[in-house]
């Protein structure tokens, strides 16, 4: 666990997101939870040292992000995507992944269920909570529904999986272009540290080097469609393993990420 101001602190460690919590006069609020039973375990044992977890944000509607819901208190906010996403959620899925991954953890989730938001936003939302302020702010791109959280009292910016720290971005779902527009307003957040959704804490200086991974992504599939490539085509030849690692225990996935990748841009832009 890393302490990144005053009063936040994040995890960069564990197989998923990154989440993090504030700890505010009023109790703490998290920004997603460990997708490992285990993990969300030793999470929820570390903030109870802090207070009582009184609002938990989920930054989008993938399930590395709000599985570890069901381990925690406190009242789910997130975009309304994200909450149809939870609510489509299966539990039979789930526990066939954990068979696979992580065997062990099955008697965690016996009686799991998900956590949908009881609180959504389409657009902007602001949490007071103690003398902090939370402004969650849609900024689409990874997928439509992706949530940053700003705390200007801490200057820092949870970006959700807008932005990836030096590993492998995931596009399967993009909206390249608002993908670019959203960190351009990232960008503009008054803010020492940035949290991405997955591998190294970073700061602002750290955008342009996102920015220049989505762009070159867009320019090399739309070469592909301009050259007349077939979308197999395209995946053969498209892919940006030599830039970053694939984040840590996802490595088996690379070259499958990859192509999803390239048909996803592919879809987008051959219109
Ligand atoms: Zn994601």
């Amino acid at each position: 666990m890393q302490q990144i101001a005053d009063n936040v602190y994040a995890e960069t460690g564990f197989r998923g997101c990154n989440p993090g919590f504030v700890v505010t006069k009023e109790g703490v609020v998290m920004i997603d939870t460990p997708q490992m039973p285990a993990d969300a375990i030793e999470w929820r044992d570390e903030i109870s040292k802090h207070g009582e977890v009184r609002y938990l944000i989920n930054t989008e509607p993938h399930a590395d992000h709000f599985t570890g819901n069901y381990f925690f208190e406190g009242t789910v906010v997130a975009h309304e995507g994200t909450r149809e996403a939870i609510l489509a959620a299966s539990v039979d899925q789930l526990k066939e992944r954990l068979k696979l991954m992580a065997p062990e953890s099955l008697s965690l989730v016996e009686g799991f269920s998900y956590r949908p938001p009881a609180i959504t936003l389409s657009e902007r939302l602001t949490l007071y909570v103690g003398d902090h302020t939370f402004q969650l702010i849609n900024l689409p791109g990874h997928t439509p529904f992706q949530v940053a959280v700003h705390i200007p009292e801490e200057r820092v910016v949870f970006t959700s999986d807008n932005v990836f720290g030096k590993v492998q971005a995931w596009l399967h779902q993009a909206l390249p272009f608002d993908w670019l527009d959203s960190l351009k307003r990232i960008q503009e957040l008054d803010a020492d540290v940035l949290v991405p959704g997955h591998g190294s804490i970073c700061d602002q200086s750290y955008i342009p080097e996102m920015y220049a991974f989505i762009q070159d992504w867009i320019d090399a599939v739309t070469r592909a469609i301009d050259q007349g490539m077939s979308l197999e085509e395209a995946q053969d030849k498209i892919s940006f393993l030599d830039r970053y690692p694939m984040e840590g225990g996802s490595e088996p996935m690379a070259q499958e990420v990859q192509r999803w990748n390239v048909a996803r841009l592919y879809e987008v832009l051959k219109k």
